[in-house]
């Protein structure tokens, strides 16, 4: 049998739901498997080397964030974690533990593809060089020089901003959580200082938005964190 695409493992103990995934990556070209429960979705990580996993934080037999956990001691493959609306904390926890990224429920086939091609292209970024400039409409910012252009004009960014907009670029089309955010400007000690967050983020805005106050590249996740658009 030959292998049409890269192979998804869903983690998710609800039949339509399990459904709906292999349809969407089915047509999409991808291959599927799937486990309802954490022992088999171990089992399924390692035995079938998956590209991906997506994974439901509510499962019968444990939750998706230990699970998170114990495939990071042995695994770099995405994670992109699956949960209901309303559950912020959860997510939270799973991208602190080493999730790549998340979808809210109910979402949509586009949304799904979306999220997996970024995750994908981060994997093997993340296993080969990383590209000297990172472009995204009118912004180029060019990890070299360190250097940002907009519309093709220098705008100077302080050393804090050029460190969040680098993360940012660095993980385009990724969520970043406020935690990683400040453990990585300012260190473990200011982790919970999200008030530093909110008035960077606006300074980033007035130099990067068209509209500041419509932001269309780096868009707020309520409750979680920010997220630089890969493309607009
Ligand atoms: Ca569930």
């Amino acid at each position: 049998m030959t292998r049409t695409g890269p192979l998804v493992l869903a983690v998710e103990d609800d039949p339509q739901m399990r459904r709906f995934l292999r349809a969407s990556l089915t047509s999409h070209g991808f291959e599927f498997v799937d486990a309802a429960s954490a022992k088999e979705a171990m089992a399924e990580a390692t035995t079938r080397t998956p590209e991906v996993i997506l994974l439901d934080l509510g499962l019968p037999d444990g939750d998706g964030v230990e699970l998170t956990r114990r495939f990071r001691e042995w695994s770099h493959t995405p994670i992109i974690v699956i949960s209901a609306r309303g559950r912020e904390a959860d997510k939270i926890e799973a991208l602190d533990a080493g999730a790549d990224d998340y979808l809210t429920k109910p979402f949509g086939a586009g949304e799904l593809m979306a999220r997996i091609r970024v995750a994908l292209r981060h994997a093997r970024q993340a296993a080969g060089a990383t590209a000297p400039t990172f472009e995204l409409g009118p912004l180029r910012l060019d990890f070299v020089r360190r250097q940002l252009f907009v519309e093709g004009s220098e705008v100077h960014l302080t050393p804090i901003e050029y460190r969040l907009l680098s993360l940012l670029a660095q993980s385009a089309g990724r969520v970043l959580t406020h935690t990683h955010l400040l453990k990585e400007v300012w260190g473990t000690g200011h982790t919970d200082q999200a008030q530093y967050l909110r008035v960077y983020m606006a300074q980033l805005r007035r130099k990067i938005e068209s509209d500041p106050t419509r932001p269309k590249l780096l868009i707020t996740e309520p409750g979680v964190g920010y997220r630089l658009r890969d493309q607009i």
